[in-house]
């Protein structure tokens, strides 16, 4: 009989035919969300998309090469207002060989609705001392920041990659010195986030497009930072390309991809990238 009454439950308008069809009372709002990941496959690849959070920024003001009217018109389109609440993710790619994650998301460095990678991988099944290699797509405090806590290393067995370009303008002293006061916290959080896997000679650069691992090979993209990469994911003839802000917000940049951040290091070749 059970499954009758459920479906009756279901047919609009019969729910007060039944007694049995009334709400649950006592059940206790469990008030969690979903656990922030997305998984499928690429060949035989697992691909999966971990939620470090959201952040709201104003595009109005960011954005540039473009008007604050056109900005708002085209989040209009799309049904969203400004500011725009904005994901962050990473992306962990099991090729059956090696636990590969590509971007660490914000760790501690850019406020409290950001920093939650670690425990996204740990909902999707995993932990982070089985991570082998992290790809840096570029070392703006958002993607590397959760590869420390504190001194520590979040990733204990990893071996941490990125252009050498990118490490050489970010992890340089110099640059922190002469690098305007508001900038300075950027290359603070970034020193701290990397320096700890330079410490213990995980930090490996690499010199522009090249294949770091069968099936993921990194593809220079410079423009947002002076060592700004993507990495292509192929296996069995299909082909996934992960990029970290190459665009900002899809609903002005598919549109009018002329249209730039104030983060995009050199402007122009941003745009061009994109
Ligand atoms: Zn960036």
């Amino acid at each position: 009989m059970k499954p009758i009454r459920w479906l009756s439950c279901l047919v609009a308008g019969a729910a007060l035919l039944s007694p049995f069809c009334g709400a649950q009372a006592g059940a206790p709002q469990l008030k969690t969300g979903a656990p922030g990941y997305y998984r499928m496959m690429l060949g035989d690849f697992e691909i999966t998309a971990l939620s470090d959070g959201t952040v709201d920024l104003e595009m109005a003001t960011l954005l540039t090469n473009t008007t604050a009217a056109k900005v708002k018109a085209a989040l209009t389109r799309s049904f969203l207002k400004d500011p725009v609440e904005t994901s962050v993710n990473g992306f962990l790619v099991n090729t059956g060989e090696k636990l590969i994650l590509i971007d660490a998301g914000a760790g501690a460095l850019f406020g409290p609705t950001l920093g939650k990678l670690a425990a996204s991988l740990v909902a999707a099944g995993y932990q982070p001392e089985q991570v082998d290699e992290i790809y840096i797509t570029h070392m703006h405090p958002d993607h590397v920041g959760g590869l420390s806590s504190g001194d520590k290393l979040a990733f204990s067995n990893a071996i941490v990659r990125a252009d050498k370009r990118e490490a050489a303008y970010w992890l340089s002293q110099a640059n922190l010195d002469k690098a305007p006061v508001e900038d300075k916290a950027f290359f603070r959080g970034v020193l701290a986030a990397v320096n700890p896997y330079v410490s213990a000679d995980r930090f490996k650069p690499f010199d522009g497009s090249t294949v770091l691992t069968p099936g993921i090979r990194a593809l220079a993209a410079r423009g947002h930072t002076v060592g700004h990469m993507v990495y292509v994911v192929e296996n069995k003839g299909q082909r996934l390309v992960l990029w970290g802000d190459l665009m900002h917000v899809a609903a002005v940049q598919f549109a009018d991809p002329a249209v730039t951040i104030r983060f995009d290091a050199d402007s122009k070749a941003a745009a061009a990238q994109r």
